[in-house]
């Protein structure tokens, strides 16, 4: 009897799974394998919010396979290793996996080609599983990547998409495959009190509802802090309970503007993938150097430790950050002007920023989260490298009544209207009612000129 193995790494589903699909076609049996990467805990970057919301994943997949017939087996260790016991005890001729664009995912793809193929075993990665279009799939002439999305976007809009393929009707596994056990949601420690659920049927629930309700307001209604009319399937996309091929098809069915607005922000995900994937060292080093003398964590602690705890005397950077730190996720809009004011206005290195999301952030992505805080920090793909955005216009703005706010800051909850977005401007029994909310960290006229000086604009 033929088995090959299916390594679920980044693609937590059974819809749309193309390497699954591969490999039932391919064998007589499968195992469906995960494993807790060692390296990855290792390196920090296992973060409680992504291990809880893992742990929904896992224990949906596995529940859908014994639903098909199946179940999934799990792992922990080196990842090479792990996979090479699990082919020699299943007897199994290949392994299929997704392709990922990182550079330590590229370095453990080339360590499991080298270790399967001199045991014999093929290795098959495919790269239509983790983005709606594969690195590469579009380049421009003579180039890698596209350094700017707009003419990638046009090129990505005129690419066909492959067909979305149903989730399999029967997995049979082999026996005899020893597998360990998920660790349940419940037993992660440090988790975010609002974090989100996660598995595959819950994606499918939030983007059938996505596609009645909030798709087709999203082009007006994206920017609207208070309103939260986003769709919140970026964990989803992050750890492939969603298919992005699928929540493309199912948007452009939709159609309208609000859908085509929406597809756009999907393909940013594409482009900072095939950034990362033909540059993976812009996951740590400025992508466009501008000779920076940043200031650090350590030289700007208390500034730092008072932007992390959501205390900097601006209204909105503060709720957003205590909306990070309460639910593990936070509105785009909201990691635009947070990371700026620490980029830009403070003028800290944003390796430090883009850690501090991905030790919270549920849908903190290498590809993603590296590439906005450079687009935003200007050492990145931004047009326009050195704007900066001035929080309190920011909050009048996107949150022009002060709603979101008042809902992160209790301290303001009393404060009414759009005076919420300056509190230092309160006299009397107002001001007082603010408790101890912080007066501002940095006048903003300072910082703004400080950036200006160090990025040679003065
Ligand atoms: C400093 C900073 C850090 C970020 N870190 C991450 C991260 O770690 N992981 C992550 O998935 N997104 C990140 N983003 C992008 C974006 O903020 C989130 O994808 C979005 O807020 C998720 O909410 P949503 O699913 O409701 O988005 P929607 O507005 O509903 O968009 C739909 C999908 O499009 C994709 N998308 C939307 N905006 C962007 C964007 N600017 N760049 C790339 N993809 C996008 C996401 O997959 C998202 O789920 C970051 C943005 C900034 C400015």
């Amino acid at each position: 009897m033929s088995v090959s193995v299916v390594l679920f790494t980044c693609d937590l589903r059974l819809h749309d799974h193309p390497p699954l699909r591969a490999a039932l076609r391919a064998a007589d049996s499968v195992v469906p394998l995960f494993v807790y990467d060692r390296d990855v805990e290792r390196a920090g970057f296992a973060a409680a919010n992504r291990r809880a919301f893992l742990a929904d994943c896992l224990t949906a997949l596995d529940a859908g396979l014994r639903d098909r017939g199946g179940r999934l087996v799990v792992r922990d260790g080196d990842v090479v290793e792990e996979v090479c016991a699990v082919v020699a005890e299943a007897d199994a001729t290949e392994v299929h996996v997704s392709a990922d664009v990182s550079a330590y995912a590229q370095r453990r793809e080339r360590r499991l080609r080298r270790a399967l193929e001199s045991r014999g075993c093929a290795l098959h990665v495919h790269d239509d599983v983790a983005g709606a279009l594969a690195p590469g799939a579009v380049v421009p002439d003579a180039k890698d990547h596209f350094a700017v999305f707009t003419p990638y976007f046009r090129r990505w809009s005129a690419e066909r998409q492959r067909d979305v393929i149903a989730a399999p009707r029967s997995v049979r596994v082999p026996n005899g495959v020893r597998s360990g056990e998920v660790t349940p949601r419940g037993k992660v420690p440090g988790v975010s009190p609002g974090l989100t659920a996660g598995g595959e049927d819950e994606g499918r629930r939030l983007l059938t509802a996505w596609r009645r309700g909030g798709l087709a307001a999203y082009e007006d209604r994206h920017d609207d802090l208070a309103g939260d009319a986003t769709s919140r399937l970026s964990p989803h996309l992050h750890f492939g309970t969603l298919s992005p091929v699928e929540v493309v098809a199912r948007s452009r069915d939709a159609g309208g503007p609000g859908a085509e607005a929406f597809v756009r922000q999907v393909a940013w995900r594409d482009f900072n993938r095939q950034v990362l994937a033909a540059r993976p060292d812009a996951s740590h080093d400025d992508y466009r150097p501008r000779h920076d003398r940043w200031r650090s964590q350590r030289s700007a602690r208390e500034e730092v430790e008072a932007w992390k705890d959501g205390r900097t005397g601006y209204p909105v950077v503060d709720a957003a950050m205590r909306q990070l730190r309460h639910e593990g996720w936070m509105h785009n809009r909201g990691r635009l002007l947070t990371a700026s004011f620490l980029a830009k206005t403070l003028y800290v290195d944003w390796r430090v920023g883009a850690r501090h999301f991905l030790d919270l952030l549920v849908d903190g992505d290498m590809a993603n989260n590296q590439l906005n805080w450079q687009w935003v920090a200007g050492t990145g793909t931004d047009t326009r490298p050195n704007r900066v955005l001035n929080p309190v216009a920011q909050g009048r703005r996107y949150d022009p009544e002060g709603a979101y706010v008042r809902r992160w800051v209790p301290e303001l909850a009393e404060v009414e209207g759009r005076s919420v977005h300056e509190p230092w401007k309160l006299k009397g029994a107002a001001r007082a009612a603010c408790g101890d909310y912080p007066e501002p960290l940095i006048d903003l006229a300072d910082g703004l000129a400080r950036f200006r000086r160090a990025r040679g604009k003065e």
